[in-house]
């Protein structure tokens, strides 16, 4: 496909999402808050426990438009991280991984929240089981379940004509100031790609893993300008545009 054909909804060039992993609480008690008072609407992967913890405030989400991803059930990671040394990905199958991690989630977030989970994000961002010769990647399975995938810890934006739906790019936007966010956003903009923004916990400057309120403060307030070209929604929904401009000009590669 040639990238001139692509393009994005009227008077946008780019597009913009925001994401939030594992469902922590400062998610729901400052992130949302701070978005439904601008009309944006994010994407949330949280943990089935998290949902199931705090019900409320994640139905509120869901009934203000916000998507609901699956980031797994247990959010096995590789398990050089000490913290998932007993759920590691080196130790598991990848019928482990279909069944009881996306398929597992999947079920929980439907019956907690009513939602279907059409997006995936990759815990840690990695995407295979098992070590060396005997490495599998989990990609194929997520994408025979699920409309886009994203990654983490990317460097850059996604070229919307090129880039595989189910290994999307993800930069990070927690401790990140808005000087940070605006080199981002103009990188994006300078090729008309999809940058996606994921954060942890959402507060004040300084804290560990946390997107500072005042950057998505900042993003919000960039995306309601006009003249910036920022289509700001979903994964699912910038993901399903993606999908829809390449069937239409015959691209196979969805
Ligand atoms: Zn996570």
């Amino acid at each position: 496909m040639n990238p001139t054909q692509f393009s994005w909804p009227a008077g946008k060039r780019m597009a913009l999402s925001l994401s939030f992993d594992d469902g922590r609480e400062s998610q729901w008690r400052h992130a949302l808050p701070l978005l439904d008072a601008h009309g944006v609407h994010a994407t949330f992967y949280p943990m089935p426990a998290a949902v199931r913890e705090h019900l409320e405030p994640w139905c509120a989400a869901v009934a203000a438009g916000h998507e609901i991803g699956n980031h797994s059930a247990t959010h096995p990671c590789s398990g050089n991280f000490r913290f998932s040394r007993h759920n590691a990905l080196e130790d598991m199958s990848l019928e482990q991984v279909e069944q009881g991690e996306l398929l597992g989630a999947n079920r929980q977030l439907e019956e907690l929240l009513g939602v279907h989970p059409r997006t995936f994000a990759y815990p840690c961002g990695q995407t295979t089981v098992g070590r060396g010769e005997s490495v599998r990647s989990y990609v194929p399975a997520v994408a025979r379940h699920f409309l886009a995938g994203r990654l983490f810890f990317s460097e850059m934006h996604n070229d919307p004509a090129y880039c595989d739906l189910h290994q999307l790019y993800a930069v990070t936007m927690d401790n990140t100031d808005a000087a940070g966010v605006d080199a981002l956003l103009d990188a994006a903009r300078a090729e008309g790609g999809w940058l996606i923004l994921a954060g942890h916990d959402a507060g004040p400057q300084g804290a560990r893993q946390t997107t500072i309120l005042e950057t998505l403060e900042h993003l919000c307030r960039m995306a309601a300008e006009p003249e910036n070209g920022i289509w700001l929604d979903t994964v699912e929904h910038i993901a399903e545009h993606v999908r829809n401009n390449r069937c239409a000009h015959g691209d196979a590669r969805i």
